[in-house]
């Protein structure tokens, strides 16, 4: 059995401030699930993040009230956290009496970044790189991906939405992977899904149908059930998902390479070619991922 976890980075809306919406899925085999999950914890035990969640976009900020703590670098962990910690209940007290936009948007960013304050930005980037080179070393594990340019992306002309024909392409090619990997004897495939209240319905719907008339692209025989939708806080591979998926999105729109290099690692090829990563773009693309598609 490979269990596809799947995320997304950006957003999928025409307006937001992303220009592109990428979807990625991680298939692991079931055999190697337990190693992996080691592993990982291994690297997220050596920075005290046992019980956080990764998640990329949150740990990769800046910090501005942990960055004028004096002395920080030098302090335990135990330190860091008590000290940015106080600091952080006392302005929570403040931004609770004057509720607004503002004050939202800071309390959000507290409750987002609590699992990581007693770590640097260095510390923090040191652990996302760490974890996109264990990625990078797992030549059982494939990357899907489908990043979709919203400028590019004509409503008009295409029968699905930006969410829909990612997923559509990411179920196409889990299958064609399946078929692919063991041919005398494909193994079955199941997707697991970071929920989303608004895609869950969605994309369950939207599976039916492929298991019942296939996609534009292929017969569904060895993908198997609809997502399994989970929280991502307490599953971990769909962590691995988000960060695939976020280091994608930021090679496509800032040429951010270093941890794009390490996950793209396990595309799936056919000679030289990337099967399994598409970039839905202008022609003239030169990406590497349009380079080698
Ligand atoms: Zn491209």
């Amino acid at each position: 059995m490979q269990l596809c976890y799947i995320d997304e980075s950006g957003t999928p809306e025409s307006t937001g401030n992303t220009s592109h919406f990428v979807l990625a899925g991680l298939s692991i085999p079931d055999e190697f699930w337990r190693f992996h999950l080691t592993q990982l914890e291994t690297i997220k035990s050596k920075y005290d993040l046992q019980e956080a969640e990764i998640h990329v976009a949150w740990m990769a900020q800046r910090y501005r009230d942990q960055e004028s703590v004096p002395g920080f670098n030098s302090m335990t962990f135990a330190d860091r956290r008590n000290t940015v910690g106080i600091q952080r209940t006392r302005k929570v007290k403040k931004l609770k009496q004057n509720l607004n936009g503002k004050s939202r948007k800071t309390l959000r960013f507290f409750r987002r970044t609590n699992d990581y304050i007693h770590l640097t930005l260095q510390e923090r980037r040191q652990v996302i790189t760490e974890i996109a080179k264990l990625i990078s070393s797992w030549d059982d594990v494939r990357l899907f991906a489908e990043c979709i340019d919203k400028g590019f992306f004509d409503p008009a002309r295409s029968r699905r939405t930006i969410e829909e024909q990612a997923f559509e392409q990411i179920v196409s090619r889990f299958e064609h992977f399946l078929k692919a990997n063991h041919p005398r004897d494909p193994h079955y495939g199941l997707i697991i899904h970071d929920n989303n209240q608004s895609v869950a319905e969605k994309h369950s719907k939207l599976m039916k149908t492929f298991l019942s008339d296939g996609t534009l692209w292929t017969h569904i025989d060895y993908v198997i059930e609809t997502p399994m939708f989970v929280d991502s806080e307490l599953t971990y591979m769909v962590q691995m998902a988000d960060l695939c998926a976020y280091a994608i999105r930021r090679y496509i729109e800032n040429s951010e390479s270093q941890l794009f290099n390490l996950v793209f690692q396990r595309a799936q090829k056919r000679g030289n070619r990337t099967v399994s990563v598409r970039h839905f773009t202008k022609n003239s693309c030169t990406c590497t991922i349009c380079r080698s598609h």
